[in-house]
């Protein structure tokens, strides 16, 4: 059977290999597995959202509230926008297949780091778009407005603080590059981990009302799947002029938000005492993979996420490496497939760190 030409260079994305398989293909109980591999929040979620869903399970017969009205509400006092700004996705994933759906064709560019999150090619791919990558590690916006200027591609992918090396773009010098970039030109500015990296250091925090009212090209994305600790709710939502978010609605199919994942977001967002120890927590363990990697002699980039990229020496082999992790039932992010000889690691509990840092010295 022939398929859309589109999919044959299209590589199946690997997330962070899921404990259940862990526990099929190692014979290893669950309760030895330690998953570091995809940053979630190692502390699970606030103990009011659980209260909040438990609460609501008996509403499962409904279909879920279609206008997303207290969810919306909720996002656009946090930000200071309007309801009319924000879209709300199966995860900021479902956001990135809106917008390269609405924005791009297979006449279209799109131009992103060299190392960033996988999903951008993948989607850019579903609609046979021509992927840029800048030749620089870190985002360098001189580099990407050189690309730009030769390129002109319909969409530009800022990925900060950037999956999977975990530095951020400090934010005046986005926010002055952004406004060089022209209308016909969407930017899209991904802050997955910003809850983070906003608390380490100000001046990498993005103003999202000042961003999307000085520039009616570019939208915001934010997930609740990494600090408020709902990865397996799957909520994230795009923030920008109502034109655009009016193009995206287009796209969106109906319901895609389920019942409980609405209320567990709404909800999240009420809890900031929650995430605030949930980050105090991740840069205090955090100084703990430092001082790991400084004993070891490897390299750490300066991470303002909740997970650290070991960059190992040319005699470690990182595929080596997880590999050895895996089968005691630690998995990691192997970044061969990346062209880097490094390990992404999610910033664990003390306990988990403690039992990753036990092995690790064992195999390098
Ligand atoms: C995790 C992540 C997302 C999306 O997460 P969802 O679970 O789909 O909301 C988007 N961008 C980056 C950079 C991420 O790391």
């Amino acid at each position: 059977m022939k398929f859309n030409k589109k999919l044959d260079n299209i590589k199946t994305y690997e997330a962070g290999k899921p404990i259940e398989l862990v526990v099929r293909e190692f014979g290893i109980e669950p309760k030895d597995i330690i998953k570091l591999a995809s940053n979630e929040n190692p502390y699970g979620c606030s103990q009011k959202v659980q209260d909040a869903v438990s609460a609501i399970i008996p509403k499962m017969a409904l279909y879920p509230d279609d206008s997303m009205i207290k969810l919306k509400d909720a996002l656009s006092a946090r930000f200071d926008v309007g309801n009319e700004n924000v879209i709300i996705g199966s995860g900021s994933d479902q956001v990135i297949e809106f917008l390269i759906h609405a924005k791009a064709d297979s006449n279209s560019k799109i131009l992103m780091n060299s190392v960033t999150f996988a999903m951008y090619e993948i989607y850019a791919k579903h609609v046979g778009a021509e992927v840029i990558r800048t030749a620089s590690q870190e985002h360098d916006l001189g580099e990407f407005y050189e690309i730009y200027k030769e390129q002109k591609p319909e969409i530009i992918f800022l990925c900060t603080p950037n999956n999977p090396t975990g530095d951020a773009i400090d934010s005046k010098e986005l926010f002055d590059f952004v406004k060089k970039i022209d209308n016909d030109t969407l930017v899209v500015v991904d802050g997955a981990y910003m809850e983070y990296a906003k608390a380490k250091e100000a001046s990498k925090n993005i103003v999202v009302k000042e961003l999307i009212e000085q520039n009616s090209n570019v939208i915001y994305l934010g997930t609740f799947s990494k600090a408020y600790g709902l990865g397996g709710m799957r909520v994230g939502y795009g923030i920008a002029d109502e034109k655009i978010i009016k193009e995206l609605y287009k796209l969106r199919p109906p319901f895609n938000i389920t019942t409980l994942s609405l209320e567990a977001a709404t909800v999240a967002l009420s809890d900031e005492e929650f995430v605030k120890k949930s980050i105090t927590l991740n840069f205090e363990e955090m100084k703990r993979y430092e001082e790991f990697a400084n004993k070891q002699k490897i390299d750490i980039i300066n991470s303002y996420t909740n997970f650290v990229t070991l960059c190992l020496n040319s005699n470690q082999n990182s595929t080596k490496i997880s590999n050895l992790l895996l089968q005691k039932g630690m998995i990691v992010r192997d970044l061969s497939g990346y062209g880097m000889n490094a390990i992404r690691v999610t910033v664990g509990t003390k306990e988990q760190n403690s039992h990753f840092f036990k092995l690790m010295t064992q195999f390098l």
